[in-house]
């Protein structure tokens, strides 16, 4: 069985040379196979659940910040639950793609076996995906880059998925989910990644993201999930 979606791994993309890179939960120093870039990489669970700012140091600088963060954060996610769990309309019913990206984001559906169209979006993607980690920017400009980097990955993960190219269609989705904080949004990967377990025959693996999917970024046995649930 091709196991390259399973849970229990974790595969992102190599910052130099966008190969599919394979690391661990812990993260730390990795050397991409296809270019031999060291990327380092931040622990997953700095990117999940109610950890406001993944990855920025700058977290504990200003406590209120970080409450009123992770207030919104609550809300945003009982609006994502309202329209994927519950099935009422919320701002997720009808999340359009940012006006500007739309025709890179079609021409992605209708050519994209076209290396052209697929490096444009690459190089967008690529640009766009290291800001919105370095998590720079006010609220509102945090949120069109999210926006931004959730359609590019879109058709990105739809290009690699067509090319059979399973292992970087992961990779794409799973860099995003860990840089996008909207929940409403990582409902999308979860159910993406749930997919594209199925395009390799993983019935299994497709089940863990479904499950991941309901019942939210940190899953549900962590003591994470336990204190998202509580809060
Ligand atoms: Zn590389």
């Amino acid at each position: 069985m091709d196991n390259s979606f399973s849970v229990n791994i974790r595969v992102l993309l190599c910052q130099n040379c966008h190969g599919p890179l394979k690391v661990s939960m812990e993260g730390g120093y990795f050397d991409c196979e296809y270019c031999g870039t060291t990327n380092e990489i931040i622990p997953k669970s700095n990117v999940e659940g109610e950890t406001p700012t993944a990855g920025s140091a700058k977290v504990t600088a200003d406590d209120s910040a970080a409450d009123k963060e992770r207030e919104r954060r609550r809300l945003l996610k009982r609006q994502a639950d309202t329209y994927f769990i519950h099935g009422k309309s919320s701002r997720y019913s009808m999340i359009s793609v940012p006006k500007d990206l739309k025709p890179l984001v079609h021409v992605a559906l209708s050519d994209y076996e076209k290396p052209a169209v697929l490096n444009r979006i690459r190089a967008e993607y690529d640009r766009l995906l290291p800001r919105l980690q370095s998590n720079a920017g006010d609220k509102t400009a945090r949120d069109d880059l999210e926006h931004r980097c959730f359609w590019l990955s879109q058709a990105l993960s739809n290009i690699y998925t067509f090319q059979k190219n399973y292992l970087l269609t992961r990779a794409v989705l799973e860099a995003t989910l860990e840089a996008v904080q909207d929940p409403g949004f990582n409902y999308f990967i979860f159910a993406d990644l749930a997919l594209s377990a199925l395009n390799v025959n993983n019935g299994e693996a497709a089940g863990d993201w479904l499950t991941k999917w309901f019942w939210g970024a940190t899953g549900q046995s962590s003591s994470a999930a336990e204190s998202t649930a509580c809060a």
